[in-house]
């Protein structure tokens, strides 16, 4: 092996050699962590076997630049084959973390490698997770437009290193140093400074992270106008000088959901089939899906048999049950039957053009 003391740490020379050395399996396997993004999971790998990102691009065939996060967007099956055999880590495992085919791909930001004031960039993070990781890891959800706060810590997300305001560049790290610091001027970023999200904007970016996971566990059809919806909401916030969602700065997108927060919800349902926009209503309304199945579950206590297993459903597809269940129980779906709790707020209108 081969690396050259300097001061900032080791200079790592790419080992042409490296899978001559290790042909079977390198020498050292870590495994994914939960919602880690397979760009975060590579880094990691990479230098616990001793290489820096940058010099693993070679170990794997790719080339310079945004080498991993073009990986994370698809997998090349080879590449894939060729993890599996050098970690022993199972190949439906190593496919789970890239977001290959995701229907929610067009609300992922774009990979862009300058961080050009005001705009995207093509990562976030949350301080505070990198704080508490025991190693810190990039999230898979932290690709999405549609996220600005953390759901475990409240706190705005950030999407720059707040020292040099370049963004997350782990792909382009030439040194043995984890992924927390950044990869221009070294700055921890669990050091950053919390970034404040008022509650109604974290609310309605938790009830529209819950329709995105209902819409796709239902295979919806009406993904498509909701991705296109939501893209456009900066324009319809007046927030973006025409910028699309995924164009725009984690703060700017932080003031847009601020302002579309005590509006009325009539952009994301607007022309929409009677029961998707009811559905979607039921969502906004409740504010996200833990209060929902927390109003559902009371309004079944007083109405019927207690169900008291709506309590903890965790995934889509039991939200999207439960909403079905909640339309059947609040009587065929009129808009009368909606709980005053979960009616929208009419006094101020916003209208989704087109
Ligand atoms: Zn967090
Ligand atoms: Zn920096």
């Amino acid at each position: 092996m081969s690396g050259e003391a300097t001061d900032a740490g080791y200079a790592i020379e790419i080992r042409e050699r490296y899978q001559d050395v290790f042909r079977d399996r390198w020498p050292v396997s870590i495994d994914p962590k939960p919602d880690e993004l397979l760009s975060s999971w590579l880094h990691r790998l990479a230098i616990a076997n001793g290489l820096a990102p940058r010099s693993f691009a070679g170990v794997l065939g790719r080339g310079d630049g945004m080498w991993s996060p073009r990986l994370d967007l698809r997998l090349l099956p080879h590449v894939a084959a060729q993890l599996s055999e050098q970690t022993g880590v199972p190949h439906e495992a190593i496919s789970a973390l890239a977001m290959t085919g995701c229907a929610l791909t067009p609300l992922l930001l774009p990979l862009r490698e300058k961080a050009d004031r005001n705009r995207s960039t093509w990562m976030q993070y949350c301080p505070r997770c990198f704080a508490d990781d025991e190693v810190p890891y990039f999230r898979s959800c932290w690709r999405l437009a549609t996220r600005i706060s953390c759901f475990v810590h409240g706190r705005g997300l950030r999407d720059r290193c707040p020292a040099c305001r370049s963004g997350v560049a782990a792909f382009d790290q030439g040194e043995l140093v984890p992924q927390h610091f950044c990869a221009r001027c070294g700055f921890d970023l669990r050091r950053a400074s919390k970034v404040f999200v008022k509650a109604p904007a974290r609310r309605l970016e938790r009830s529209i992270d819950d329709i995105c996971r209902v819409e796709m566990a239902k295979g919806s059809t009406t993904i498509g106008d909701l991705t296109s919806r939501l893209l456009r909401a900066p324009i319809i916030a007046g927030v973006s000088l025409g910028k699309t969602l995924t164009n725009l700065s984690t703060s700017s997108r932080i003031r847009c959901f601020e302002w579309l927060a005590d509006k009325h919800v009539s952009w994301l349902t607007e022309d929409e089939d009677d029961a998707v926009a009811r559905r979607r209503r039921l969502v906004l309304a409740a504010g996200g899906h833990d209060r929902l199945i927390a109003h559902f579950a009371d309004f079944m206590d007083k109405h019927q048999a207690s169900p008291r297993s709506v309590r903890s459903p965790s995934t889509g597809a039991d939200l999207a049950a439960l909403l079905e269940a909640y339309s059947r129980a609040t009587d065929g779906g009129s808009e009368r039957s909606v709980p005053v709790f979960l009616r929208p707020r009419a006094d101020k209108i916003v209208k989704f053009r087109r």
